[in-house]
């Protein structure tokens, strides 16, 4: 079998298309959606980031405005700033840009954000009403659902296994999956203790995966191999084309025949490896790639159907910040 590449890119230009078009029909009626982005001080990587946030707006007829704190402001201050921009009418959504200095206390702040103006569908409120729908859900679930009912728009008694239960990503997918207007398939969630991961993995109809274990074990490496030179490499993996790179999570055998997979993971790790070594860059760095939880030729040859990493939930992620936006604008 050869399985159909789930486009990403796609599905999120098809998405914004249509947000674009509610933004511009509430604008037209009096309410035009509009997104602020709150930044402390100054970082060239987040400016990349709200760079790409204010494109995505403009595509999707949403006004954004970034709002730049100075990077000492207490905490008293920033929560008092954000408190201003809960009760402004004008403002549909709040982003909190990350990492905050160390000196302010992220939870509080992130807290600190109206539930009715949280587009990233993380604040408790947020997580709790998602038990009983919820207008907003994290932003990463949604794009594993959007994608997933292309995929298989009927889930109705399928077998759904879920690996990862974190609170942003797993957790909160599994809640959506138990909603009856997704079709009940019957959901079952792995994670790093259960016994046998593979039964639960090759029986799966659906799988999504959602760990970042390959990261996690280069990581630990990394941090392992500055004490002591002999550290053990991680598991190394010989894909199609011959490159040797980390073993993903799941791997060839774990798999079963015809699934739909919805690979979540974006594991940074070294491209790939010559020698027992990370292949270097022009400038003398290990070359880095982005791969997912599930080894890519296996799932290519025997699924029915599987994201890509990079280019399947990644750009859907970002459509989910807009679709959150606009449903936090209706909502007012
Ligand atoms: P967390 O580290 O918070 O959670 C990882 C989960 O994976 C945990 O539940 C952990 O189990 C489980 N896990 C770890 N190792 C194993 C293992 N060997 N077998 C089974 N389960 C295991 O990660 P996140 O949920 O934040 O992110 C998961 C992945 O999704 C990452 O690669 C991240 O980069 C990616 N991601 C992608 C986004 C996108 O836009 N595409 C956005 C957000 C995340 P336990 O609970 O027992 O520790």
């Amino acid at each position: 079998m050869s399985a159909k590449i789930i486009d990403g890119k796609a599905v999120a230009a098809e998405r914004t298309r249509q947000i674009a078009e509610e933004a511009k029909a509430l604008a037209n009626a009096g309410r035009p959606v509009q997104l602020v982005a709150v930044q402390v001080g100054e970082d060239p990587a987040s400016k990349l980031y709200t760079d790409m946030q204010a494109r995505q707006c403009e595509e999707a007829n949403i006004r954004y405005e970034l709002r730049c704190l100075p990077e000492d402001i207490r905490q008293q201050d920033i929560e008092a700033e954000i408190g201003k921009l809960n009760v402004d009418p004008a403002v549909s959504g709040l982003i909190l840009q990350m990492p905050l200095p160390a000196h302010l206390d992220t939870p509080a702040v992130q807290l600190a954000i109206s539930p009715n103006k949280d587009v990233e569908g993380i604040h408790p409120v947020n997580l709790g009403r998602l038990l009983a729908g919820g207008h907003v859900a994290p932003c990463t679930p949604l794009a594993a659902v959007e994608l997933l009912r292309r995929a298989c728009p009927e889930l109705g008694g399928k077998e759904l296994v879920i690996v990862g239960r974190s609170d942003i990503v797993g957790k909160p997918l599994a809640i959506m999956l138990l909603h009856k207007s997704l079709g009940s398939p019957t959901v079952t969630v792995c994670h790093s203790r259960t016994a046998d991961l593979a039964y639960h993995t090759r029986r799966a109809e659906v799988l999504i995966a959602a760990t970042g274990y390959s990261q996690m074990c280069w990581q630990s490496y990394r941090r392992r191999s500055k004490e002591d030179a002999s550290a053990e490499l991680p598991k190394l993996h010989t894909q199609a084309g011959g490159e040797q790179v980390l073993a993903p999570l799941i791997t060839a055998e774990m798999l079963g025949e015809g699934q739909i997979i919805i690979d979540v993971a974006t594991n940074r790790v070294p491209k790939a490896f010559e020698d027992g070594k990370p292949v270097l860059n022009d400038k003398g760095k290990t070359a880095m790639r982005t791969m997912g939880d599930v080894d890519p030729d296996a799932a290519a040859e025997k699924a029915a159907a599987v994201t890509p990493v990079p280019g399947g939930v990644g750009p859907v992620t970002v459509a989910m910040l807009l679709k959150n936006t606009l449903a936090c604008a209706k909502n007012a």
